[in-house]
């Protein structure tokens, strides 16, 4: 079977085809609508792929979409018209990415296979109602369906795919979230009912006092799209320092930088222990995505904090890019694992398409 992935963002297309789990192609177009970028839009990109395909001589069976919003959908299904209308009403809960993905489902119609929706969220299904539940009037979480979906599931369901026991998956990227596991199962996240939950990210301030919103609305008449705004966009690390790249922050002297990461780091600790406190223990702690795959030194810090758990990074393994980095004496394991969605959502269009006994 061969399988085409895409992940469409607003401005940026990437794809892959896996000839069953055997990735046999990949791409990325970027700067989509943008003056210096080659492609005026997301269908013209979608051509370009079709051509790519013909001229190597690929023909595809299904295409597996990344959904981040699924709602109550707990695995990936096959899209028709009236699924398609379904996923379209979680747009209103991931403003940011479902439009774009559910406007790539679309497009993609006229490269004539059939199409998979494989959800962020739907990893996290199994998270129990104790913890993702809020303590808000049930009558209006029932309305809305308001609770912690949780997002990164594919990325995070990669990491639960290769570890073993009671699990901490550290995805640390320009949008970082930590997940605990136990054998093979989300049972915490610290993303929520959006993406903007949780740890401090690049541009998002994370969790902080819900009273701080009205606060701002009142004293800086911000309308509620201003408030996302500034939640999601001005905040975080680059709200803190101006810069929302951890590359440079970490060669950043002034005080605001270092403040940035200390800050950073300190909720990433923060997580962990909770989350080793969820699950009564933890047996290994994964880092992965752009900082966590990439960042020796925030990895060092961060383990540096948690040696009341037993934890020893070993510093050579560290640095030198090896996947186990705790040392032969440390109680819990610390590794940096790749993360591959893609691989994920190959694997997940094979079990929809299976199910559906297409
Ligand atoms: P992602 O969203 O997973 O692609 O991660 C992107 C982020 O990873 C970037 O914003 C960078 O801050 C970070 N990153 C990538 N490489 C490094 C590195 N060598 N050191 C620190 N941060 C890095």
């Amino acid at each position: 079977m061969n399988i085409l992935v895409l992940n469409v963002g607003s401005s940026s297309v990437k794809y892959s085809v896996f000839k069953d789990e055997k990735e046999i192609l990949e791409g990325l177009v970027d700067k989509i609508g943008e003056k210096t970028g080659e492609f005026k839009d997301h269908e013209s990109v979608i051509e370009h792929i079709e051509k790519e395909l013909v001229s190597k001589n690929i023909s595809i069976d299904v295409i597996g979409h990344r959904v981040v919003h699924g709602g109550k959908e707990k695995e990936s299904k096959v899209v028709d018209n009236e699924f398609l209308k379904e996923i379209e009403k979680y747009s209103d809960l991931a403003p940011l990415h479902n439009p774009h993905e559910i406007n790539g489902i679309k497009i993609s119609k006229k490269l004539g296979a059939l199409q998979v929706a494989v959800f962020d969220t739907a990893f996290h299904s199994t998270i129990p109602s104790k913890a993702s539940t809020y303590a808000l009037p049930n009558s209006l979480c029932k309305k809305y369906g308001i609770k912690r979906y949780g997002f990164h599931g594919i990325s995070h369901s990669y990491i639960a795919s290769v570890t073993e026991g009671k699990v901490i998956s550290c995805h640390l990227g320009s949008g970082s979230s930590v997940c605990a596991i136990i054998n093979g199962k989300s049972v915490d996240t610290s993303m929520g009912f959006t993406p903007a939950e949780g740890l401090v990210m690049g541009t998002r301030a994370g969790s902080i006092d819900p009273g701080i919103i009205p606060f701002l609305i009142e004293k800086e008449e911000y309308s509620w799209q201003q408030i996302e705004h500034v939640l999601n966009e001005e905040s975080g690390l680059k709200g803190l320092s101006g810069k929302n790249d951890l590359r440079e922050l970490l060669t950043d002297d002034s005080k605001e930088g270092k403040l940035a990461v200390d800050i950073f780091v300190y909720s990433i600790v923060k997580h962990i222990g909770s989350y080793a406190a969820a699950m009564n223990g933890v047996d290994e702690i994964v880092f992965t995505a752009g900082i966590g795959e990439n960042s020796s030194e925030i990895r060092k810090r961060v383990c540096n904090s948690l040696s009341y758990l037993g934890v020893i990074v070993d510093d050579e393994r560290n640095t030198e890019g090896d996947m186990l980095i705790s040392s032969d004496n440390s109680k819990v394991k610390v590794k940096v694992i790749k993360t591959n969605e893609e691989l994920m959502i190959a694997k997940e269009v094979k079990k929809a398409v299976t199910k559906s006994h297409i």
